[in-house]
């Protein structure tokens, strides 16, 4: 009789399951609902892979994107694990002969998308079939408190109630606690387990700047990076391609990616991140869903993210390893404007503006603690933790001073002109700056003018954000961005209360980006023999690859690719005894790699 663990090392090579894997596949093997918060990178999809090999009868997975499910499939049946996958990118043909093969208990997985599992005709045919269980993967999109819902997940709710005999496993690496309730209602009318593992990643370095010159700051982060492979984000894509071209001019190798370039195109980008050492890919967030690279080791965001899930979930794509990674974020009040206008844009009902605005909010609050991020970070996820070392805030904690006088002087000119300008005209008019749009206005005769001329803007920019996030200053968004004075500004303002801020320094991104790369450079794990294999290895993964047109991850995983370089197995047993390496992937793909690790020592 095979066993969880024995199908772990058989069929995927590995010798243990991560903190968190057994526990939810034991939920599952004892034929109960679960709903398992765990970050990106922490090996969800095992938890169902490995019970769905175990069961009978066939087990049914969710998926949102037709690309997830490709690799998902592709990943396991190198694997050599009989897996069916339907889906509108391929043709009818291989959709029915797909089906054939669950019906006649070939495939113990099917990967489907929700509107095609809950059409009346497969609903019928699942009824015949009785499913061991669904798999709901990215199950944030059946709520509509989490931040993507989508309409065709909220019809899942009916599994429950047409298939009650079947499990119901669901996964998910961003919701609160809000919406996991909301999740496992709707799902499993809440009874079954959530279980919510280890969204600390302590190898992550967490760092926020503020932003003053986009180009420049990132040429100084990536001076510490040199042939490192990274992630940096952007919001448009003019931007991905302007910043892309930026870093090759300065010797870095850079690639833009975004949706609108050619398919085939962003295919090998992919592919070169995925193979390549030291490659920079300059992205929209239409980069990295589904990426597995272990050894990601910075992370950089230009513009603000749009939540602390979608950030966290970004960030999280560096050091999977478990090594050292970077990841930075460089923000201005510009970006929050942005931010709020596309929550305001998008139209929605208004509980789910209301929503998305708080999220901007609590991304706010994080951008601007003096407190440690990770445990602001991970109090958002419903984690407590101790301070931790690893942030810009533990490393050198903010010095709070008392900034009242300077609130008072934004306070006033924002009451005397109206509360109808953006930030950049109050602080011109705080300075007492000479500018058309003022003797326009006449603002020139406003009481606060020019108050705050001894103060640098950077400063009184950062002040404003600060207030934003304390909620002293709001944002009006229907009016431009206009700020306005909340009832605790009020009482900044009438003299009532007092405003502390943090020190604002505009020199942290260098220091700390240098302190960091040290840091990474100490944790370096290879030795220089074992680079060596490790890049003949990787140059043989990618012949392979090529010649089966395949991309190079369906060989083996960087992960895999490490462990054999320091193993250095010489015979099968050694071989089978490498992570990742399962009898499978054995029989196809070890006698090439032992040939090569034999060929010459
Ligand atoms: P998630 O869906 O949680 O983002 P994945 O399921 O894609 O993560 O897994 C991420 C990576 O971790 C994959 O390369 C997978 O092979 C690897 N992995 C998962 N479980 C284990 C394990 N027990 N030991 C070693 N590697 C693992
Ligand atoms: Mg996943
Ligand atoms: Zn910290």
């Amino acid at each position: 009789m095979t066993t969880p663990h024995l199908t772990l090392k058989s069929t995927f090579g590995f010798d243990k399951f991560r903190p968190g894997q057994d526990e939810i596949i034991a939920e599952i093997m004892a034929g109960r609902n679960v709903l398992a918060v765990m970050p990106t990178g922490a090996g969800k999809s095992l938890c169902y892979q490995v019970p769905a090999l175990l069961f009978d009868r066939v087990s049914v997975v969710i998926s949102p994107l037709v690309a997830l499910m490709d690799n998902q499939v592709a990943g396991l049946r190198a694997n050599g694990v009989e897996v069916a996958c339907i889906h509108s990118g391929q043709s009818r043909d291989t959709n029915i002969a797909q089906w054939r093969r669950v019906v006649s208990g070939e495939a113990k997985l099917l990967y489907l998308s929700p509107e095609r599992l809950m059409s009346p005709r497969m609903m019928a045919a699942m009824t015949r079939l009785s499913p061991a269980m669904f798999v709901i993967d990215e199950a944030h999109c059946v709520s509509k408190w989490g931040p993507a819902f989508r309409p065709e997940y909220a019809q899942l709710e009916q599994l429950k109630t047409e298939f009650p005999d079947a499990i119901i496993a669901a996964f998910t690496a961003t919701a609160d606690s809000a919406t996991r309730d909301d999740i496992a209602n709707i799902l499993f009318n809440g009874k079954g387990q959530i279980i919510i593992h280890g969204f600390d990643r302590p190898n992550l370095s967490l760092a926020i700047n503020a932003k003053t010159d986009r180009k420049l700051q990132l040429t100084r982060f990536m001076e510490n990076m040199r042939g490192q492979s990274g992630i940096v984000y952007a919001l448009s894509r003019k931007n991905t391609e302007e910043f892309a071209a930026h870093l090759v001019a300065a010797g870095h190798k850079a690639l833009p990616y975004h949706a609108g370039l050619d398919a085939q195109l962003r295919f090998d980008t992919q592919e070169r991140f995925m193979a390549e050492d030291g490659m920079v890919i300059v992205a929209t967030i239409a980069f990295g869903m589904g990426i597995d690279k272990p050894d990601i080791r910075f992370v950089y965001h230009t513009n603000l993210p749009s939540s602390l899930e979608a950030y966290y979930q970004e960030i999280g794509r560096a050091g999977r390893d478990g090594d050292a990674a970077v990841t930075a974020l460089c923000y201005g009040l510009d970006d929050v404007r942005m931010r709020r206008q596309f929550i305001m844009n998008d139209g929605a009902g208004s509980d789910h503006q209301n929503r998305e605005l708080r999220r901007l909010d609590a991304l706010l609050s994080y951008c601007e603690a003096s407190t440690c991020r990770r445990q602001v970070m991970l109090a958002y996820f419903g984690e407590d933790a101790k301070p931790c070392g690893n942030c810009d805030n533990c490393e050198t904690p903010p010095e709070m001073i008392d900034a009242t006088q300077p609130l008072q002087h934004i306070l006033t000119t924002i009451k005397d002109t109206g509360a109808r300008f953006g930030q950049a005209h109050i602080i011109a008019v705080a300075r007492g700056a000479d500018t058309e749009r003022i003797r326009q206005f006449g603002h020139q005769n406003t009481k606060g003018y020019g108050k705050a001329k001894a103060i640098g803007s950077p400063y009184l920019q950062g002040l404003i954000r600060q207030a934003l996030a304390s909620g002293h200053i709001a944002m009006d968004i229907e009016r431009f961005g206009a700020l306005t004075i909340t009832p605790k500004g009020q009482a900044v303002l009438s003299g009532h209360a007092t405003y502390a801020c943090k020190v604002i320094a505009a020199t942290k991104t260098r220091q700390r980006a240098a302190h960091q790369h040290s840091k990474i450079t100490a944790k370096k794990t290879l030795s220089e023999r074992d680079a060596e294999l490790l890049s003949r290895l990787k140059a043989k993964r990618m012949d392979i690859a090529r010649s089966l047109g395949k991309p190079a991850f369906i060989v083996f995983s960087d992960a895999t690719l490490i462990d054999m370089a320091q193993k250095r197995p010489d015979n099968p047993d050694a071989m089978l005894d490498v992570s990742g390496v399962g009898t499978v992937k054995y029989e196809k793909f070890g006698p090439a790699f032992l040939e090569l690790i034999n060929s010459r020592d």
